[in-house]
């Protein structure tokens, strides 16, 4: 088995595995990521704020009425006048009214800190649009940024992809399935020579039975790292 052209490839392929390793962990991308999930936060936040301003706008349409109910039942009784009551029934309309009134002045104190939750919640909801929007402009600012990034390696990395692509043809098949398997899963160098008796990639030491093995088969999948390991 020739292993030479496969390690070609995997040379020329480091380069192109290393620009796709700093793509991934690039700064502008991981900042960008970081204000796509303040913006998200902040509009989950603005949303439950729009709901409990809704019930609170509900509940103070409710108190608004309850306060009317107490306020005509106190003209009403203004009105009737008391000339034609007997002074019992003026005690009764009057310790009435009183009652009424107290009902008022409890509802007005609902009303106040209605109004004051609904402050709270205003100053909130302006705080919360503030920091969406300027998780946005940094958003911005940061995937221009990476696109830039991007762009600076693409023809490098079209070019490479094209030279491997080529240089592709001359391995063995079945060591490139082998290669392509694990560079998916992000594993490289994927070819590794023997160090001593150990792997090349992770040093794990090779039981005898397997360095046997390589002598006769080449190559050996370590148990440990699952890179190929060869013997010159
Ligand atoms: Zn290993």
């Amino acid at each position: 088995m020739n292993i030479e052209q496969i390690l070609n490839y995997q040379n020329l392929d480091g380069e192109l595995f290393k620009i796709e390793k700093r793509l991934k962990d690039n700064i502008n991308k991981k900042n960008a990521n970081i204000m796509r999930e303040n913006m998200k936060t902040a509009q989950a936040h603005s949303l439950k704020l729009e709901e409990k301003a809704s019930k609170l706008l509900e509940d103070i349409d409710k108190v608004k009425k309850q306060f009317k109910v107490q306020q005509d039942k106190i003209a009403q009784m203004v009105e009737r006048g008391t000339n034609s009551l007997s002074d019992q029934e003026i005690e009764k309309t009057n310790s009435l009214i009183e009652k009424l009134s107290q009902n008022l002045t409890i509802l007005e104190k609902n009303l106040t800190s209605l109004a004051e939750s609904m402050n709270v919640i205003l100053s909130d909801f302006n705080k919360t649009i503030k920091s969406f929007n300027s998780a946005k402009e940094k958003y911005s600012k940061f995937k221009e940024g990476f696109d830039n990034d991007q762009r600076a390696v693409e023809e490098r990395q079209v070019k490479l992809e094209n030279e491997l692509k080529a240089l592709a043809k001359k391995v063995d098949p079945k060591l490139l399935e082998a290669y392509e398997k694990r560079r998916k899963e992000n594993i490289f160098p994927i070819f590794v020579e023997l160090k001593g008796n150990s792997c090349g990639g992770c040093h794990i030491e090779l039981p005898y039975a397997n360095i046997a093995k390589l002598d006769s088969d080449k190559i050996l999948t370590c148990e440990h790292c699952h890179r190929i390991i060869y013997k010159k």
